[in-house]
Parts: structure tokens; sequence; C-alpha cells
């Protein structure tokens, strides 16, 4: 048997497919975000991020990494097992009040990652609820519906931030528990779900709600809690879902809500019970990237103002970003191919990093550059990033729409 032949045939499926992913070798420099370095094929150099996760570049904070590398040094680095083989790490217990006090929830649970908090929280939860009716969101993530398959539940999905077609399908299930899934900012188009009539519905037809804040939590809110604190309905929705890995520049991931739900996802997950905890020094990392956020609006303000400013020029450059009312600024390419070649052209000649969005991320026809600008990139950086896209359109004969229109 030739087993490397199959693995072979799959890669080329992809390359024909013009999606095989290609990741670039890059070293972040703490203190300089977003500059990087970019060991290119042909040596070292230096690089711009436009595309990183660790939206407010808390992951070279200070504090973070003081935290980091104070509880290191007093604990050592892995936190030794499962909690059911060793024990919690006190570390992981102050992330847990951390994280309940920042959504008001009577508890919190830690997980190695946001995907591993959807995957078996999700399924745990609907596996708990006798005759549970999941109600999924068309664009949710892949996380979430891997939860819901797992769960082998019977689930429903309503069209993208449809109160009224949600509804629809509430009413045809009528006293029947319900579990109704899905996220408060979607990160590649960067919309916002409608919670409070989300809320409304769970409440007038009897569903409990699960909502990914993965992209809001430390940058909608006053202190952070995400689009559901920023919205005013964060005390109405039953579990909410979030990530250390992107605006707390850590890793990890949690559900937070009742503490009988907490308890009992604790009692239950596979994801959580059969593997190893969250490193100390990453939860005293991610715990002072919190208490951080919840104080500090400077790093929220600077945010919303940057990205405000990067679409204003882009669009006045007359490329076409797709509208969104979050900090998630992305440009329509329409074309898996010329995605690909804008981001090797950007890298390459212009030391921009931004990496191609292509099916399966998003649906094929709709690939795009998927911009995330920081509290850090300053208006330099912004000026030379819609010079350097003008150009590479220009090469590539990608549309750019009339100046004055899209001024207007
Ligand atoms: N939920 C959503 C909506 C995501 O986009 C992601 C990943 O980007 C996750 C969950 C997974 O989070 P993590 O990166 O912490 O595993």
């Amino acid at each position: 048997m030739e087993y490397n032949s199959f693995f072979e045939t799959a890669l080329e499926r992809l390359r024909d497919e013009r999606r095989y992913r290609v990741f670039a070798d890059l070293e972040r420099i703490a203190g300089r975000y977003p500059h990087a370095v970019w060991h290119s094929p042909k040596g070292e150099r230096n690089i711009v991020m436009w595309c990183s996760n660790d939206y407010l570049g808390m992951g070279q904070h200070p504090k973070v990494v003081g935290a980091m590398v104070e509880t290191a040094t007093r604990v050592g680095t892995g936190a030794g097992g499962t909690r059911n083989i060793a024990g919690n790490n006190h570390s992981l217990i102050q992330l847990e009040h951390e994280l309940a006090d920042l959504h008001g929830k009577e508890a919190a649970l830690v997980f190695t990652s946001g995907y591993v908090s959807n995957q078996t929280g999700i399924a745990t939860i609907a596996k708990l609820i006798p005759n549970c009716l999941i109600l999924s969101d068309a664009l949710n993530h892949n996380s979430m519906i891997e939860g819901i398959r797992q769960s082998g539940i019977e689930y429903k999905v309503f069209r993208h931030n449809d109160a009224a077609h949600l509804e629809e399908l509430l009413k045809a299930n009528p006293n029947r528990p319900t579990l109704i899934v899905c996220e408060s900012l979607y990160s590649m188009d960067g919309d916002v779900a409608p919670l409070e009539k989300f809320c409304d519905l769970a409440e007038k037809y009897g569903a409990m709600t699960y909502v990914d804040e993965v992209h809001a939590v430390g940058m909608y809110g006053p202190r952070g809690g995400g689009i559901a604190e920023r919205d005013g309905v964060m005390h109405r929705v039953d579990i909410l879902e979030g990530t250390l890995a992107k605006a707390f520049g850590c890793l990890g991931g949690y559900i937070a809500g009742s503490a009988k739900m907490v308890d009992a996802v604790r009692s239950y997950a596979p994801g959580f019970i059969f593997t190893t905890a969250l490193p100390p020094a990453i939860c005293s990392a991610a715990t002072a990237a919190i208490k951080h956020l919840k104080s500090s609006r400077w790093e929220r303000e600077r945010h919303q103002d940057r990205a405000a400013r990067v679409k204003a020029i882009l669009t006045a450059a007359g490329l076409p970003v797709i509208a969104s009312d979050t900090h998630i600024v992305p440009v329509f390419v329409g074309d898996p191919e010329r995605c690909k070649q804008a981001c090797d052209i950007l890298l390459e000649e212009f030391n921009i990093y931004i990496q191609p969005i292509n099916y399966p991320t998003v649906p094929k026809g709709t690939e795009r550059l998927r911009i995330t600008p920081s509290p850090y990139h300053d208006d330099g950086l912004i000026d030379a990033l819609a010079d350097a896209l003008v150009q590479v359109w220009d090469r590539l004969g990608l549309p750019l729409q009339a100046k004055a229109a899209a001024a207007e």
C-alpha cells in the first residue's frame, strides 16, 4: 500500500482548487507590534502584520508578559496533567473568577482553546438537556458546528442573523427545550448579531441562549465584556463563550454562566476532562490582560479609531471594502488565485503581511483580504497599506471603485 499517495492526492486536490495554504514563517518583536520579522526563503525581512487576531496587541503588553514570566518563574511551566489527575492550579481558579466577574455570571470554566470550549461545551450542554433542539445561525464557526454534530442532537439552522426566521423555528417547535447558538460578531464579514432580539425571543419561547463572543471580548462593552455587554443584554444571555487567544493575547477558551451549568460541563465534558489544563503562566497572563482591559478604555477606543481610519482611507482609494460596523476590515477579491497572488505581492514587494481568506473559511467567490487594524497601526502604516493595495489591485487587474463615488 502506498499510503503517502492518498495524502498526495488529497493535497493535489487543494492545489487544483487553488486553496492549498502556505503560512509565512514569522517572528513578532515584543514592544514593536505590529512590526515582525519574516524568515523568508531569502533571509530575514522586517514586515508589518495586518491580519493578526491579537487585536489589541495585548500579547506584548508589559503587564501580560510580566505576569507570564513571573508565574512561570515561581511555579514552573506545565499544569502537570488534567484537572482530574493533577487538581486545579491556583492561577486557573483566579482566571475563572476574573472571567465570571467580567461577564457578571456565577461561574466560568476554562478550556485549552476557544475551539474546544465550543466543541465540547455545546455538545455537553445539549446532551444534558432532555429532548433538546438546537437552533444554530447559518454562519456559525466550525467549532460550534462540530459541537452540534458531536452532541448528536436534532438541530435546525436559521438564516444568518435573521430573528424572524429564528422565531419561525421556535414557533414550529413549541414546548421543547431549545438551545439557540450564535456568535455575537462574525469575524469574516465583521457584522453583529441582533442579540437583544434573540434574547427577547429566547424569553418569549423559553429557550436558552449560547453566544460565542470570541471576536468581541476585550474589545466591546465598557469593561471588555463583549457585544452583549455593549448592548446591555449580557445578563440575559445564558451562556457566554470566549477566547483568551485574541484580544487577551494568550491562549485558551471559556464558557461563563450559571454555577450549576458550569459544574455540569466540568463534570461531563470530555474535552475538559481528558486533556491537560492550561499552564499556570498562561492563566496569569490572561488574567492580567482581562484585568487591564476591564479598566483601561484606551485600547478599545484607539482600536475603533484605527479601524475607522483604515476603512475610510481604503474606501477613498477606491478599494472594495466590505461595509462593517466593527473592527474587521474585509476587502473583496472574489477569486482564490488572485487573492493569494495579492498577498504574495504584498509580502514580497511591500513587506506587508495579510493572509488570504479563501474557501472553506468563506464561501467560494467571496475570497478576500481580511485586515485587522490594531491600536498600534499608525497613520503612516495605514497610508502605506492603501498605496500598496492600490498598486496590487492595478497589477492584478482587480476592479477599483470610482474614487468620487467611494468618498461619498
Ligand atoms: N469561535 C469563533 C467564532 C472563532 O472564529 C474561533 C477561532 O478563530 C474560535 C471560536 C476558536 O477560538 P480559539 O482560537 O481560541 O480556539
